[in-house]
């Protein structure tokens, strides 16, 4: 169906951080699959450990006990603030179910008839119904209505807007049962979250028995060079989900929680390829090596080299460019308002120059590369930005 809007390009190899088309033009991939090819493409220790999987064991229901993923449930246990983890097969679905734990959380330990789940304003949660309700982004919501009830938006990063809300909501006894946010927003422009402001949510949801629920789809597993975006923010989530870099390029998702709001019982939530062996073997070979390479340094590192790089670009273009933000590498290019281009058209320069780049909403160019991505990687990044911006500005 044409749900897509596709740059004509067909790309049919990859290895590492580079993509080949169909006439063998290389690309240096800036995109990942949108901040999924953690490894990059074609990964040695990738291909051998789902190719061994596969001749042992692919898919088994979860009637049974599955090793694989009770080992990538004990890595992901014992290197995050969680305890306990539902697999489920994408962002949108991981979210799904943090929000069905948000309302049994509402109804059991706060009394809620109609629970209210508190999201931002940009925010992006998935296209599912209920994660699109989620989503505080009308455009997503046009055609599609009526949304799921039972989402109400502040402005991000304001506490002020987030404060106003809360009371207005619990004006007359409980009513909120969670609040959903990005660390950093993604999709939204790449906007970081102010750690002053996620400390203020979390001593409110802290006294009302909120359950504070982080999406760290986008920034989960190493992307920001903290292992969790939380961790840039100083505050602790109970509960977040993952996605996009957990299975390095393979379809999985998880709701991770800890003790005090595991309130999932049997029957309460499933999956039909949640957590099966061959997408947890995915998992944890990402796991693996992003220990065994050290690659939360390297993100550090890169995504340093990306940063200044990029702000030396907004000074020699600041007719196109007002700024850079973001996290290790996870970076946008923030556009100059009435410069004549949008991110899309930096986009579309971009493959001229054999360079692949993600739009993050009108104005942002952003940049998620492979966590494997190389200094001299990142200089070949960098001058080819550096030629595609001067492609426009003349
Ligand atoms: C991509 C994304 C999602 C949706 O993930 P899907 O796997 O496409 O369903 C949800 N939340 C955030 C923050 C994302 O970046």
């Amino acid at each position: 169906m044409g749900t897509y809007g596709r740059f004509p390009l067909t790309l049919t190899r990859g290895k590492g951080c580079w993509v080949e088309d169909e006439q063998g033009h290389r690309y240096l991939d800036a995109v990942a699959g949108i901040a999924t090819c953690t490894l990059g493409h074609s990964d040695r220790a990738m291909r051998h450990a789902l190719s061994r999987q596969l001749r042992r064991l692919q898919h088994v229901s979860n009637l049974y006990e599955i090793p694989e993923q009770i080992e990538l449930a004990s890595w992901l246990v014992h290197h995050s603030c969680a305890d306990s983890v539902f697999f489920c097969n994408s962002g949108a679905e991981a979210n799904e179910a943090a929000i069905k734990l948000a309302r049994k959380h509402g109804h059991t330990l706060r009394g809620i008839d109609r629970p209210v789940i508190m999201t931002a304003q940009a925010s992006f949660h998935g296209r599912t119904l209920a994660a699109v309700s989620a989503t505080g982004q009308p455009r997503y919501h046009q055609g599609f209505e009526p949304m799921v009830e039972g989402f109400e938006n502040f402005i991000y990063n304001d506490l002020a807007s987030f404060e106003s809300l809360l009371s207005r909501l619990e004006m007359h006894g409980p009513k909120v049962a969670a609040v959903l946010i990005e660390p950093l927003q993604g999709e939204g422009g790449v906007n970081p979250g102010d750690p002053a402001v996620f400390r203020a949510i979390r001593e409110h949801c802290d006294a009302r028995n909120i359950l504070l629920i982080f999406d760290e789809v986008q920034v989960g597993m190493g992307r920001c060079g903290t292992l969790w975006g939380y961790e840039r923010l100083g505050v602790e989530p109970d509960a977040f989900t993952l996605a996009k870099g957990l299975g390095g390029g393979h379809a999985i998702g998880a709701l991770l929680v800890k003790q005090h709001a595991d309130h999932f019982v049997p029957g309460d939530h499933a999956s039909t390829f949640g957590g099966n062996p061959f997408a947890c073997r995915a998992g944890l070979t990402v796991a693996r090596e992003l220990q065994r390479r050290d690659l939360i340094s390297n993100v550090q590192q890169r995504g340093d080299q990306l940063q200044q790089g990029l702000n030396a670009l907004v000074e020699r273009f600041p007719q196109l460019l007002q700024g850079t933000r973001g996290w290790g590498l996870l970076q946008g290019l923030v556009m100059q308002e009435g410069c004549g281009h949008a991110a899309i058209d930096v986009v579309k320069a971009a493959i001229a120059q054999r360079l692949l780049l993600v739009p993050a909403g009108p104005q942002v160019v952003r940049m998620v590369p492979p966590l494997v991505i190389s200094k001299r990687e990142i200089n070949t990044l960098l001058s080819r930005l550096d030629a595609t911006l001067k492609s426009l500005s003349t």
